[in-house]
């Protein structure tokens, strides 16, 4: 089963203004249907709740008229690769953004903390390990494409991840569900993904 429906939760803080992202991944409402996300100030800012047909509702705390204003999405809308302003209804301010994410150590990050207690995984502990090595690898520019880039997006599957590039879509699949693999990669010292050089961008083959 391929888990790749993800998206980014932007909304300025009511309470002490902040604007931060939250990453928010189909597998965050798996066992509960809802999802809550609060500021590093302890202040709620959102819940999104899955409904029964698989529609999602976002409620959100707005940041200029400190009303709560109710959106509604299917399946297919929410997980959608485009970035889409949040307005407050009443003074048509853009207080957020729903969109994709492209940042990987900071949705590593939150992938880690949605995993706990997860029961997606064959094996959550050495996936939680595999995604904490590859964040430390991305973290000192040692995870990054043939083409150059280090623009890489994270799928998680029940028994490994893949890595695909941004720029020129060449993937690494990296197994995740028994020891040796940990092993294999906390041996490596880079993780290189079989991109296409610039050249061969160049060329057309793309
Ligand atoms: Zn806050
Ligand atoms: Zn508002
Ligand atoms: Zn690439």
């Amino acid at each position: 089963m391929l888990i790749n429906k993800e998206t980014t939760l932007s909304l300025r803080c009511p309470a002490c203004g902040i604007l931060m992202a939250d990453y928010v991944h189909a597998f965050s409402f798996s066992g509960n249907r809802q999802m809550d996300l609060e500021c590093s100030c302890g202040q709620k800012k959102a819940s999104i709740f899955r409904e029964d047909n698989d529609n999602y509702i976002l409620a959100f705390l707005c940041a200029i008229c400190e009303q709560e204003h109710i959106l509604s999405y299917s399946d297919e809308e929410i997980w959608r690769n485009i970035p889409r302003p949040l307005k407050c209804r009443e003074a048509g301010i853009q207080v957020g953004k729903l969109g994709p994410q492209k940042d990987l150590i900071g949705k590593l990050e939150t992938i880690a903390e949605h995993m706990q207690g997860d029961d997606f995984f064959i094996n959550p502990g050495l996936v939680l390990n595999i995604l904490d090595r590859l964040q430390g690898l991305a973290i000192e520019g040692k995870l990054f494409c043939y083409c150059g880039s280090q623009e890489v997006h994270v799928d998680l599957f029940a028994d490994r991840i893949k890595l695909i590039c941004q720029d020129c879509a060449g993937e690494l699949l990296i197994a995740a569900s028994r020891e040796e693999d940990l092993e294999n990669i906390t041996r490596r010292n880079d993780i290189v993904l079989p991109g296409y050089s610039a050249e061969e961008k160049r060329g057309g083959r793309l």
